[in-house]
């Protein structure tokens, strides 16, 4: 009877063994990690988003700059060239002149469009450093997050180790068939697998026992039976 009783201890370690997994599996960090990675991650996608257009404008920029600097330095070449004496021919002379021009109009216009360009791309520079702000932010409270998590996760596994340890030691009193008959039937009927009998009612029955089942009960020797109405283990 000794032995039997400790099966209850058994049950009762093995009901806060598992409100101790289902507390680890939701740990409110773990929901505050979850969330504050899905926003690193979502303001990843936005900076990136962001960042595209950001780039293809700069790299245009830059062409139009790379462009307009060619076209100077050979304006300024032509320059030299009219003025070097080397050429005399008025005709050629005009034509000099006239290409400078062609080549100094053609680098305001592109002087203009780089203008434009730089008014497109400040309000997108903005817009990204100031989500550079919200996504490092983000990524501190994800670490915050996972220290948290991981300080909550050593606490309730030590809890859940000295349970594992207590049930092993109050299992290794029970007789191995009566433990048995118990670990078959938890998985249904946990976690009031084993119940007592007190007075004329099994504790898992809603209602009393038949006095038939009862009286059986009662004139089986002390031990471990079978609800013929709930099917858990009775002891007695
Ligand atoms: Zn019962």
């Amino acid at each position: 009877m000794t032995d039997l009783a400790a099966l209850l201890t058994v049950q009762e370690l093995d009901n806060t063994a598992g409100a101790l997994r289902h507390r680890l599996a939701t740990l409110p960090e773990r929901r505050a990690l979850e969330e504050a990675n899905a926003l690193v991650v979502a303001l990843t996608t936005e900076l990136a988003g962001r960042e595209a257009p950001q780039r293809e404008l700069e790299r245009e920029q830059r062409r139009l700059e790379d462009e307009a600097e060619g076209l100077r330095a050979k304006a300024d070449s032509e320059n030299r060239r009219l003025y070097s004496g080397a050429v005399t021919a008025v005709r050629e002379l005009q034509a000099i002149q006239e290409e400078i021009s062609s080549l100094q109009r053609r680098t305001a216009q592109l002087d203009e469009a780089v203008l434009e360009l730089m008014m497109q791309i400040e309000p997108l520079v903005d817009g990204v450093a100031d989500l550079r702000g919200r996504l490092e932010a983000a990524q501190a409270a994800a670490d915050t997050a996972t220290v948290a998590l991981a300080e909550a996760e050593v606490a309730v596994n030590a809890e859940l180790r000295a349970t594992l340890s207590q049930r092993a030691a109050a299992a290794g009193e029970v007789p191995a068939e009566a433990l048995a008959r118990y670990e078959a039937l938890r998985p249904q009927l946990a976690p009031s697998t084993v119940v007592r009998l007190v007075g004329s009612r099994c504790e898992g029955c809603p209602s009393q026992m038949p006095s038939v089942e009862v009286d059986r009960i009662r004139h089986l020797e002390a031990g471990l039976v079978d609800c013929d109405e709930c099917g858990r283990l009775v002891l007695h």
